[in-house]
């Protein structure tokens, strides 16, 4: 964790090595060869220039291609918002309501939590996109939104050409005879004749592009319902996720206590209105939120401090046996172990003799735990956390009453 101090203070130069990263390539790649190949075909092969038509169509596909990539560059370089190092709340006291974040030195404000790839505590966090190599959060979520928007209508735009340009241009080679069917490849029927033959190669990529269009389609146009959806509610994707628990702990200790999400506005216009604005700015500050009448300015705080503090409860302490090196796939640690390596980017962590683990999920061969450093596991502030083979350690003698295994990962989300 220390290693990414240095990073902080050169954030404007850290910005752009946001590009780096397979996700901006791939992305912006995409747009890249749509974009060309729907201007490409349309001028050369669909709707000349010279027609009202053809240059109306020209100019619209550069419209989607520049707003798109307005919005894609926004999201990226705005980025979400951190919380600022060394934050605290306003009012002294309040910071008994809120978990502290030791690489940030400073509180996690209502509704942020820390990206362990921005290494930051990010306001009112979604998710981290790998697609923009940045989370998704306070500041970008309109620009993010707009962007799955816009990829989908400019792809449907552009998909159009593609065929159209296809078709076109098989159609004028395609002569049909008794029972078969030829092609002309020599060249079209077409008036005016284009200046460069649709050849076979402007055939394959125009498919090629056409394949990338409609994937982009679906798989963006998903995504938009999504974040349509989350903006509608005011609740984030890990809001969500913190809610689904409050509800399982309620009903695990059989508790009279209702969590109400204290976010939501009531209507999808207020909740809408929280994050469009005409300004481009969303409303607030990102620390401070209005909240729905009966909760508290912390309801979603303490319930996540609650759940905290229920995980300890449940979990289980262990002490290492044999030492672990810390890989995805141990070779050494039986051929189960191996296999059934948990498929997730969680990190795994090194294990030492007579080290203590503190166990909070686990699978049948692997378990998830935080390791027990020497004081400061109370605080929960400094943590080594990760997945660990269950053979390289036993359960503690001195935690006998509590002898109960962490349950299934299912159960104990
Ligand atoms: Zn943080
Ligand atoms: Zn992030």
């Amino acid at each position: 964790m220390g290693t990414f101090c240095s990073v902080v203070k050169f954030e404007n130069l850290q910005e752009l090595k946001r590009l780096c990263h397979w996700g901006p390539v791939i992305a912006l790649g995409v747009i890249a060869i749509c974009s060309t190949m729907a201007m490409i075909d349309s001028v050369l092969w669909y709707w000349p220039l010279h027609t009202t038509g053809g240059s109306v169509n020209f100019i619209m596909l550069i419209n989607w291609t520049v707003m798109i990539l307005y919005n894609y560059f926004t999201a990226m370089f705005v980025g979400p918002g951190f919380v600022p190092l060394g934050w605290k709340p306003e009012n002294s006291q309040d910071s008994v309501y809120l978990q502290y974040c030791k690489v940030c030195q400073a509180y996690k404000a209502p509704r942020s939590h820390h990206c362990r790839k921005c290494n930051r505590c990010v306001m009112k966090m979604d998710h981290h996109c790998p697609w923009i190599n940045n989370c998704c959060g306070y500041q970008n979520h309109a620009s993010f939104t707009l962007f799955l928007l816009l990829a989908p209508l400019g792809c449907i735009h552009a998909a159009f050409i593609f065929v159209m340009t296809m078709y076109t241009q098989l159609y004028n080679r395609l002569s049909f005879g008794w029972n078969t069917v030829k092609i002309d490849v020599s060249a079209a029927r077409r008036d005016p004749l284009p200046i460069i033959p649709f050849g076979l190669a402007a055939f394959a990529a125009t498919l090629f592009a056409l394949g990338l269009a409609l994937g982009t389609t679906i798989a963006v146009g998903m995504l938009f319902f999504i974040q349509m959806k989350i903006i509608l509610r005011n609740k984030t994707s890990i809001e969500s996720w913190i809610e689904e628990k409050a509800k399982d702990r309620i009903q695990y200790y059989q508790l009279d206590e209702v969590f109400v999400f204290p976010y939501d506005m009531g209507s999808r216009w207020k909740n809408f209105k929280q994050v469009f604005t005409w300004s481009g700015v969303p409303e607030g500050d990102g620390l401070d939120w209005p909240i729905r009448e009966g909760c508290h300015q912390y309801s979603l705080t303490i319930e996540q401090l609650k759940q905290k503090a229920d995980k300890r409860v449940r979990s289980v302490r262990y002490k290492v046996i044999e030492d672990y090196s810390g890989t995805c796939c141990p070779l050494n640690r039986g051929i189960k172990t191996f296999f059934t390596s948990p498929c997730t980017e969680e990190p795994r962590i090194r294990l030492q003799k007579g080290e203590f683990i503190l166990a909070t999920r686990g699978l049948r061969y692997w378990l998830y735990g935080d390791k027990i450093l020497d004081d400061s596991i109370l605080e929960g502030v400094s943590r080594i956390r990760g997945w660990f083979p269950r053979n390289c350690v036993e359960k503690c003698p001195c935690d006998a009453e509590t002898d109960q295994a962490p349950e299934g990962e299912k159960k104990n989300r």
